[in-house]
């Protein structure tokens, strides 16, 4: 029989698929890492979120048995995946689920900053009713820019279009089939595309090229008055850099889903009144959750020959 561990909160429709192919699923949440390391050996497959940490010793601990660990969700960040590679145990993840999830956010913070909902809904609860400061701007018409033409890129470019919005990307890779599709343009540099947005998205993976690459160069080369929107993870943003383009009034406004550290240490940046934010919510959707919670099961099975 196979068994599964699953150490992180994960939606129950994945697991019930893989009991009711005859896998043994045992959950037990929140085990400090010296109680994971006792507690691994004999498992084949570990199921974790991004809260679990799968380092060098939880993997050796499962040697033997452990052939799979899946990531329910996109980064791998805490999963040590160069110690399982050289112990021969597969990873997994899954991104696919919360593609839609993400590219909804970010909609709804380029909306948000745009028409200054927050404030605007602020004001009214607290009995206020001053139309005059809420006066935005139309996205319809103006132009975005897509950093990272990939799933959650290709999704906001989409219902951008939809909107009305001119749509620029630039991407590391060949993205013409996907760009085709959709009618937006791509740029041959990243310098173009600020320069030319009205509103610029970012959607790369945190990697060392990718680390910080929208600093003060970069923030300088946006239009005056640009919004920046930033849902992929927040070290790609030098936020210091950030904060004294907002306070400065040379950007518009931010809005934001992730921060280099989470919960951010100082509130500077988040307070400010032309920044909206959310705690990394992007996924947390039921929809996301339930359809990452069957892809990792699915892939569970797929790993074991028993998709039928
Ligand atoms: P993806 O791999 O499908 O797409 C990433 C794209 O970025 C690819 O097309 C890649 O070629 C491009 N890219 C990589 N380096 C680049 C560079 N230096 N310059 C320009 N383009 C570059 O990834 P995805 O599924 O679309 O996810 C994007 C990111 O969103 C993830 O890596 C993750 O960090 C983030 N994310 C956040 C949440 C959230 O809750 N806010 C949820 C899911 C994903």
């Amino acid at each position: 029989m196979v068994r599964v561990l699953v150490c992180d909160r994960i939606d129950e429709e994945g697991l019930n698929l893989l009991r009711g192919k005859g896998f043994q699923v045992d959950v037990k949440l929140g085990l400090p890492p010296e109680e994971l390391e006792k507690t691994v050996g004999g498992y084949d497959v570990l199921l974790v979120r991004g809260k679990t940490k799968v380092t060098r010793r939880v993997l050796e601990a499962g040697k033997g048995s452990l052939k799979l660990v899946v990531r329910v969700g996109v980064g791998l960040d805490n999963v040590d995946v160069e110690a399982a590679r050289q112990l021969g145990i597969q990873v997994e993840n899954t991104p696919e689920a919360t593609v839609s999830s993400v590219a909804e956010l970010t909609i709804g913070l380029m909306l948000a900053v745009a028409r200054s909902i927050p404030e605007a809904d602020r004001t009214v609860k607290a009995g206020g009713w001053s139309k005059e400061k809420f006066m935005g701007s139309l996205l319809k018409g103006k132009t975005l820019g897509v950093i990272g033409l990939g799933r959650i890129g290709c999704e906001v470019a989409r219902i951008a279009r939809a909107m009305g919005m001119r749509v620029l990307f630039y991407d590391v890779l060949d993205r013409s089939r996907e760009a085709r599709e959709i009618g937006c343009e791509p740029l041959e540099s990243l310098e173009k595309l600020l320069s030319e947005s009205d509103v610029v998205t970012i959607h790369v993976p945190l990697t060392a090229e990718t680390r910080r690459m929208i600093g003060r160069r970069e923030l300088s080369l946006m239009k005056p008055g640009a919004i920046l929107i930033n849902t992929s993870r927040g070290a790609v943003v030098d936020e210091q850099a950030l904060l004294e383009f907002l306070r400065e009034g040379r950007l518009a406004g931010a809005g934001l889903d992730v921060f280099e550290e989470e919960p951010p240490r100082s509130l500077e940046l988040v307070k400010l009144p032309n920044v909206v934010c959310t705690p990394h919510i992007g996924a947390q959707t039921v929809e996301a959750q339930r359809e990452a919670s069957l892809l990792a099961a699915r892939k569970i099975l797929r790993f074991f020959g028993r998709m039928d």
